[in-house]
C-alpha cells in the first residue's frame, strides 16, 4: 500500500491541543492509558479465543512489554492482544469514539483551557495522552487474519497509514519522546510509574533491556517483570493501601480524582463472588454528556475478564458505581449471550445493590458533607430507582434530600426528618414541584400550609415530578403534591357556595381549558390558583417538555378562587348586579391569567392578557 495521509476529525485536533497543553503536570498518565489499552486488547483476544481457539494463533503467553531506546529516544509499548485491522485503526485512532467530544470542548473553552486537568481527566483521554510526551507516534498492529498496518502521526492534524511488516498478532506503540519527557527513557522512571499504575494488572508488564556484557562484548536481552500481577480484588482488605485502591479505581474509571467510597467484600453462602466497587466523587464527563443509561461493571469469571456490558449485573440507576465483580461460580466456556442469561447474575445484582445502598446510607450518617456532594452529583440518577426498583424504593427514598419551606434556600431535609417533624394529625407528606426555589416558595399553593405551620418539601430537580409519584408513600405516609387534587373540606364553604353559585357557572362557561371553577380555603393572600388532577404532570414540567419539542396534550384543570379576596368578591358583585357587564368577564379572565402564571405554566394568549390588563388599568 502506498503511504496514505488522512485528516483527523476537527474535534480531535482541538482535543489533542487541549490535552498536550493542559494535562502537562499529569503527563505520566500516558503510560497508564497505553498499558490499560494493551491489557484490554489481551483480555479481548483471550476471551474470544475461549470459543474460537484459531484466533489465538497458538499464543497464550500474554504479555505487555516496554522497551526504551536511549539513542533513538523512543519508548515502545507492545502487546500480543487482539490487534486492529486497517478499518479499526482508522475508526479508533482517527476519530474520537466519545460522542460528547464537542460538548466537552465547549465546556473546556468556557472554563479556560489552561490547567484544566480535572475536567480533562473526567473525559478520559486514552490513547491520545501519548502526545503529551511524544512528538511522533507510530502504531504497528496486526489482527488475526488481517494485513499488518502502520499508523503514524505527529499529533498536529493528520495521520498516515502504510504497510507494516509486523508478523505476530498484537500492537506496538512507538513513542518518539519530546526532549522534556526524556525521563521516561530511564529504567527507574518506567519501573516506578508502571508499578504505581499497573501493579495489580493481571497480565505481566515486563521491561526489556539490552545490556552489553563487559567481558564478552555480547549484547544480552534482559526481561524483567515489573508488576506483581496480584488482582487487587482477590487480596485481603487489610493488605491494601488507600493509594492502591485509588490507582485501581483510576484504572477502571479513567477518573483522575480519588474515589469517594470504596466497597470491597467477599460474598459467601448461596452465591460466592468477590466485588470491588467504587463510588466516584464527581460525575465523569462521559456520564454528563453521553447519557448512556447502562451500568458498566467489569465482570470476571475466575479472574478472566468477560465483559462490562452486562446490564443485569447492576441496575442503571446505580450506573455511577465503577468496579469489578469476580465470580468462580459462573461458567467460563460459554458465549457472552448465554452467560448474560445466567440466573446467578440476578442474585449477584441483588447482593451488590444491597451493599451499595447500605454504603450510601452509612456515608449519609457518618460523613454528611461528603454525602451532600454525592447527592448533588448523583441523586438525579439514583432517583430513577424509585421507578425501576420497587423492592428497594424505601431505601432509595432514605437517601434523598430536598429543599423545604422549613429551611433556608440551599439547606436540605430528608423524608425521615420530615416525617419526624410532622404536625400532630398531619397524615401526608406535602410537596410542591417547580422550576427553582424562588419561583415556588411564594407560590399561592403554599399559603394555607404556611398559615398552619406545615412544612412542604420543595422539589426542584426536573426528574422529581416524574419519579416521586411512583414512591406513593414513605413509612406509611402518603405523598401529596399541594398543586394537585382536592384539599378542601366540603362543609366549610357551604354558605359562600350559595352566594357564588351563579358566578361560578358563568366563569366556567367563559374560560377555555377549565373543567371546573370552585371556591377554596387553600388561599390566604392570593385570589386564584390552577389545580391539576391527582395524576397530572405539574405545569412547569409540561412547559419544559413542550420546550423540548414534545407533544404534550393540554389537560383541563380546575380554577380555584378565594372567596375572601377583594377582587373575587368584586367580580362576583359585578356579575350579580349585571350578568352581562363586560367588566365581570374581563376580571374573571384576569383571575384565570394570574393563576396560570403563578402555576409555572405559560399563558396561551399573552397579547390578550395585556389587552385585558390595560383595559382594567384605564378603568
Ligand atoms: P478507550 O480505550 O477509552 O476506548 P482510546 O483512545 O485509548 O480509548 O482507544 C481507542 C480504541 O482503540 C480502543 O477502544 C481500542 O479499540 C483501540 N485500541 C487502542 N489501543 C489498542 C491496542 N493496544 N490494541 C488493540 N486495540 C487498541
Amino acid at each position: 500500500m502506498a503511504e496514505k495521509t488522512m485528516e483527523f476529525k476537527t474535534e480531535l485536533t482541538q482535543l489533542l491541543h487541549l490535552i498536550t497543553h493542559s494535562l502537562y503536570s499529569h503527563r505520566e498518565v500516558f503510560l497508564r492509558e497505553l498499558i490499560s489499552n494493551a491489557c484490554d486488547a489481551i483480555d479481548k483476544v483471550r476471551f474470544e479465543g475461549l470459543n474460537n481457539p484459531n484466533l489465538l494463533d497458538g499464543e497464550s503467553d500474554w504479555k505487555i512489554s516496554i522497551r526504551a531506546d536511549q539513542e533513538a529516544k523512543t519508548l515502545t509499548i507492545s502487546d500480543n492482544g487482539i490487534g486492529m485491522s486497517k478499518d479499526q485503526v482508522i475508526e479508533n485512532l482517527g476519530t474520537i469514539a466519545h460522542s460528547g467530544t464537542k460538548a466537552f470542548l465547549a465546556k473546556a473553552k468556557e472554563m479556560g483551557e489552561q490547567d484544566n486537568p480535572e475536567l480533562i481527566g473526567q473525559f478520559g483521554v486514552g490513547f491520545y495522552a501519548s502526545f503529551m510526551v511524544a512528538d511522533d507516534v507510530t502504531v504497528e498492529t496486526k489482527a488475526h487474519g488481517e494485513e499488518a498496518i502502520k499508523w503514524n502521526s505527529t499529533g498536529t492534524g493528520s495521520f498516515t497509514l502504510s504497510d507494516s511488516d509486523k508478523v505476530h498478532r498484537g500492537t506496538d506503540i512507538v513513542l518518539h519522546l519530546k526532549d522534556e519527557a526524556a525521563e521516561y527513557l530511564e529504567e527507574w522512571t518506567i519501573r516506578s510509574t508502571v508499578k504505581k499504575f499497573s501493579d495489580f494488572l493481571e497480565h505481566p508488564v515486563v521491561l526489556l533491556t539490552t545490556k552489553k556484557d563487559e567481558e564478552t562484548e555480547v549484547e544480552e536481552e534482559k526481561e524483567e517483570q515489573i508488576n506483581t500481577q496480584k488482582a487487587i480484588w482477590l487480596r485481603q482488605k487489610s493488605e491494601i493501601t488507600t493509594e492502591e485502591y485509588a490507582e485501581f479505581y483510576k484504572h477502571v474509571s479513567h477518573d483522575m480524582a480519588d474515589p469517594a467510597e470504596t466497597i470491597h467484600y467477599n460474598a459467601e453462602g448461596a452465591i460466592e463472588f468477590k466485588a470491588l466497587l467504587f463510588i466516584p466523587e464527581a460525575k465523569p464527563f462521559d456520564m454528563m454528556m453521553n447519557n448512556d443509561p447502562k451500568a458498566h461493571l467489569n465482570l470476571y469469571v475466575q479472574r478472566v475478564f468477560i465483559s462490562n456490558e452486562f446490564d443485569n449485573l447492576l441496575p442503571s440507576y446505580l450506573r455511577f458505581v465503577k468496579g469489578v465483580v469476580d465470580s468462580s461460580d459462573l461458567p467460563l466456556n460459554v458465549s457472552r449471550e448465554i452467560l448474560q442469561e445466567n440466573p446467578m447474575l440476578d442474585k449477584i445484582r441483588k447482593n451488590l445493590v444491597g451493599r451499595i445502598l447500605k454504603t450510601l446510607k452509612a456515608m449519609k450518617t457518618k460523613d454528611y458533607d461528603k454525602f451532600l456532594k454525592f447527592h448533588e452529583n448523583f441523586s438525579t440518577i439514583l432517583k430513577e430507582g424509585l421507578q425501576s426498583d420497587w423492592e428497594n424504593k424505601e431505601k432509595i427514598a432514605d437517601l434523598l434530600l430536598f429543599e423545604t419551606t422549613a429551611k433556608e434556600a440551599g439547606e436540605k431535609t430528608s423524608f425521615s426528618d420530615y416525617v419526624e417533624n410532622m404536625a400532630d394529625g398531619q397524615e401526608e407528606i406535602l410537596y410542591l414541584a417547580g422550576e427553582n426555589r424562588t419561583s415556588i416558595e411564594n407560590s399561592p399553593y403554599l399559603e394555607a400550609f404556611k398559615a398552619d405551620g406545615k412544612e412542604v418539601l420543595l422539589m426542584i430537580d426536573p426528574i422529581d415530578d416524574f419519579v416521586l409519584p411512583q414512591l406513593m408513600e414513605y413509612k406509611g405516609k402518603k405523598l401529596k403534591a399541594v398543586n394537585k387534587g382536592n384539599l378542601d373540606d366540603k362543609d366549610e364553604l357551604k354558605d359562600e357556595e350559595k352566594t357564588f353559585e351563579g358566578f361560578l357557572g358563568f366563569a366556567k362557561d367563559l374560560l377555555n381549558g377549565v373543567k371546573e371553577v370552585k371556591l377554596t380555603t387553600r388561599l390566604k393572600d392570593s385570589a386564584a390558583v390552577i389545580v391539576g388532577d391527582e395524576h397530572s404532570m405539574s405545569p412547569h414540567i409540561e412547559e419544559m417538555m413542550r420546550r423540548m419539542g414534545q407533544d404534550v396534550p393540554k389537560h383541563e384543570s380546575v380554577l380555584e378562587l378565594n372567596p375572601e379576596h377583594a377582587v373575587v368578591k368584586k367580580v362576583q358583585a359585578l356579575y350579580d348586579a349585571d350578568a352581562n357587564d363586560p367588566k365581570a368577564g374581563t376580571l374573571t379572565q384576569l383571575l384565570h391569567d394570574q393563576a396560570v402564571i403563578a402555576s409555572g405554566a405559560k399563558l396561551d394568549d399573552p397579547a390578550g392578557f395585556t389587552a385585558r390588563l390595560n383595559a382594567v388599568l384605564v378603568g
